[in-house]
C-alpha cells in the first residue's frame, strides 16, 4: 500500500475515535479531524504549485503540524525531507540545498533557537519577497517557507493560510493524485542520527515505511485500542515510521508529550492520558526512572512499548518492567537506512532473552554476519551484520558512492553494527565496526567495558572509546558522568577494574565530564569525544 492509501483505511475504520494528543500544545486530533487536515494541506501546498517528486523540508520539534505535513506531502507524492531540530546555519543550508528543497515548513522557534532568525540570515531577500516567490541566493531551490503558529512573518506563508488555501478543495481531485503513486514511489528523505559523523539522507518510499511500522507495532501487540506515549523526535525514523507510521497502521491513538524530551512530562502524559505504550531510547528510560517524583505519576496503564536506539543496558529493561509495568516491553534494533526496524524480541520471548538481546530477525527480512572479507561467520560468533529485504533504502539521496558502500550488488545492507546471532536467532548487537578499538593487536569492544563501568554504584553514564596512541595503536578512554553528589578518582576506576577485566581493556585515560555530547535522538557523539582527547592530548 501507499502511505495515502493506508491513511484513508485507517479514518474509514476508526474516524470519529482519537487519533492524536499533542500535549504541549493542548491540540487533540480525531482520525476524521486529521483526514481533513491533511487534504487541505496537501491541497494548499497543490495550490502553491507543489507537484509530485517536489522535496519539501519540515524543521521543527514534535509539533501537530509535523504530523499533518507528513500526511499532506505523502498525499500528493511529495517526498517530505525531515531536517534535524538541532540544526545550525551551515547545517540547513548544506540540508536544504543537498536535496534542492522548494519548500520548507517550519516551527518558528524551538527552545533557544530562533528558527524564522537562522531563515533569515541565509535567505535576507525574503523579507521584500512575495511569499512563495522567494529567490535566495544561497538557496537556490527554495521558493516556499510556511510558518506554523499565529503570527505572520514577512516573504512566509503561515500553516494557517495554507491550510485556509485549500479548505473546501473537491477530495476527487486529490484523489486523483494519490492513484498516481506507487510503493515503490520515493516518498521521504530521512537523515541518520549523526552518532557516527555528519548524518546521511537516506531516500525512502512508502512500501518501505508502511511495511515497517505494521511489523513493529504487530509485534508489540499493538491495536487500535492502544495509546502509545511517543516522546522520540518525528524527525527521527522511531519517531516518524515506528511511532506515526506504526500507529496508524493499527489505528492506535498517538500521544505526543511535549516539544523536546522532558522526563517529567511524558510521565505526565502517560498518566494523564492513560497510555498503554511508550517508546523511547534507553537514555529516555533511565531519565524517567531517575526522576525525582517518578513515585507520584500513576503508570498503571502502560503495558508495551520500544526501547531501542542504542544500546539497551539490561539493568534498564528490567527497571522498565518492573517500576513502569511495562510487562510486555520489547526491544527493536534498525537503523534509518532500513526503515527501520530489523531485529525486534517478541512478547513472548523468554524473559532473559527478551531484555538481554535484541530479539529476532523481522518478516521478511534476510540477515547475515559476516567477517571482514564478507564470509559468513560461524553461529554465535561475532562479525558484521547485513540485513536485505523490502526495508532497504532505495539509497541516500543523489550519493551514489556512500549508497555502493553501504549496499552491495547482492542487495545487502552492511549496517556498520557488529553483532552476534545465537542457533534460536536471537542476536545481540556488540558494538559499531567502527568504534571497535584495536589496543597492541587486541580487540577491545568498548560496549563490554561499558556494561562492567555501569556496574559501579556512582556511575549515571560512561562512554568508552579508542584514541591514536603511539606505542600500542590506539588506547582506551573513559568519558564518566557520576550521580548527583558522588566523587571518585580516576585511579578509584582503574582499581575498580583491576583483577576484573583484562588489563588491555582498562580505560587508559579517564575523565569526569558533567554531561556528554548527544544527538538529538540522546545518542553519545564518540567521535566528538575522541576529537576533544585527541585536541587534550596533543
Ligand atoms: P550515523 O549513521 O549518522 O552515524 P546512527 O547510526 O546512530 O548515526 P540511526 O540510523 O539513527 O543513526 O541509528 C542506527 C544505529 O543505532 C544502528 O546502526 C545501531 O548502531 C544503533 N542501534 C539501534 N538500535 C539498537 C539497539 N537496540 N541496540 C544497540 N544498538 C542499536
Ligand atoms: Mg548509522
Amino acid at each position: 500500500k501507499t502511505i495515502p492509501q493506508l491513511l484513508a483505511d485507517t479514518v474509514r475504520a476508526h474516524g470519529p475515535r482519537d487519533a492524536a494528543v499533542f500535549s504541549s500544545q493542548d491540540k487533540r486530533f480525531s482520525w476524521d479531524e486529521l483526514a481533513s487536515a491533511v487534504d487541505d494541506f496537501a491541497a494548499g501546498l497543490t495550490k502553491l504549485g507543489l507537484v509530485k517528486g517536489d522535496r519539501v523540508g519540515i524543521w521543527s520539534p514534535n509539533r501537530w503540524e509535523w504530523l499533518v505535513t507528513q500526511y499532506a506531502t505523502a498525499r500528493v507524492g511529495l517526498i517530505l525531507v525531515n531536517i534535524n531540530p538541532a540544526y545550525r546555519l551551515a547545517e540547513l543550508e548544506y540540508a536544504l540545498n543537498k536535496v534542492g528543497c522548494k519548500a520548507l515548513v517550519t516551527a518558528a522557534q524551538f527552545k533557544t533557537s530562533d528558527y524564522l532568525g537562522m531563515i533569515r540570515a541565509l535567505a535576507p531577500e525574503i523579507d521584500s519577497a512575495e511569499p512563495g516567490k522567494l529567490v535566495a541566493k544561497k538557496l537556490p531551490a527554495l521558493k516556499t517557507v510556511i510558518r506554523m503558529g499565529e503570527e505572520v512573518s514577512l516573504g512566509m506563508f503561515n500553516f494557517g493560510d495554507v491550510l485556509a488555501m485549500g479548505a473546501g478543495t473537491d477530495r476527487a481531485a486529490l484523489d486523483r493524485i494519490s492513484a498516481t503513486l506507487t510503493p515503490d514511489d520515493a516518498i521521504n528523505i530521512q537523515f541518520t542520527s549523526g552518532t557516527t559523523g555528519a548524518p546521511k539522507g537516506a531516500t525512502l518510499t512508502h512500501a518501505n515505511i508502511v511495511n515497517n511500522g505494521n511489523f513493529v507495532t504487530a509485534a508489540i501487540r499493538l491495536t487500535s485500542k492502544d495509546r502509545l506515549c511517543i516522546p522520540v523526535p518525528f524527525y527521527h525514523c522511531f519517531g516518524m515510521s515506528m511511532g506515526s507510521m506504526g500507529c496508524v497502521s493499527k489505528g492506535a491513538t498517538m500521544v505526543f508529550p511535549g516539544e523536546g524530551f522532558d522526563p517529567g512530562v511524558t510521565l505526565k502524559a502517560i498518566s494523564d492520558e492513560r497510555c498503554t505504550g511508550l517508546y523511547g531510547v534507553p537514555t529516555m528510560f533511565v531519565a524517567m526512572l531517575d526522576h525525582p517524583d517518578f513515585k507520584s505519576f500513576d503508570l498503571s496503564s502502560l503495558r508495551t512499548g520500544i526501547m531501542a536506539g542504542s544500546p539497551c543496558p539490561i539493568e534498564v529493561m528490567k527497571k522498565v518492567i518492573a517500576l513502569m509495568n511495562m510487562s510486555e516491553v520489547t526491544i527493536a534494533y534498525g537503523m534509518t537506512e532500513t526503515s527501520p526496524v530489523s531485529f525486534q524480541s517478541g512478547v513472548d520471548d523468554p524473559l532473559e532473552k527478551r531484555v538481554s538481546t535484541v530479539g529476532r530477525i523481522h518478516p521478511h527480512v534476510e540477515v547475515k554476519v559476516v567477517d571482514a572479507e564478507g564470509a559468513t561467520v560461524p553461529v554465535g560468533e561475532r562479525g558484521e551484520l547485513c540485513t536485505r529485504g523490502y526495508s532497504v533504502m532505495k539509497g541516500y539521496w543523489e550519493d551514489q558512492e556512500k549508497t555502493d558502500e553501504a549496499i552491495d550488488a547482492d542487495g545487502w545492507m552492511h549496517t556498520g553494527d557488529l553483532a552476534t546471532i545465537d542457533e534460536q536467532g536471537f542476536c545481540n548487537i556488540v558494538g559499531r565496526v567502527k568504534d571497535m578499538v584495536i589496543r597492541g593487536g587486541e580487540n577491545v569492544y568498548p560496549r563490554e567495558v561499558e556494561e562492567f563501568l555501569y556496574r559501579h554504584p556512582k556511575v549515571k553514564e560512561v562512554q568508552v572509546f579508542g584514541v591514536p596512541d603511539a606505542k600500542y595503536g590506539e588506547e582506551i578512554a573513559a568519558w564518566i558522568v557520576l550521580k548527583p553528589g558522588e566523587t571518585m578518582s580516576e585511579e578509584d576506576v582503574k582499581a575498580f577494574c583491576a583483577g576484573q577485566i583484562s588489563h588491555y581493556k582498562v580505560p587508559r585515560y579517564i575523565r569526569f565530564k558533567d554531561s556528554l555530547p548527544m544527538t538529538v535522538t540522546g545518542k553519545a557523539q564518540k567521535f566528538v569525544m575522541r576529537d576533544a582527547m585527541v585536541e587534550e592530548l596533543g
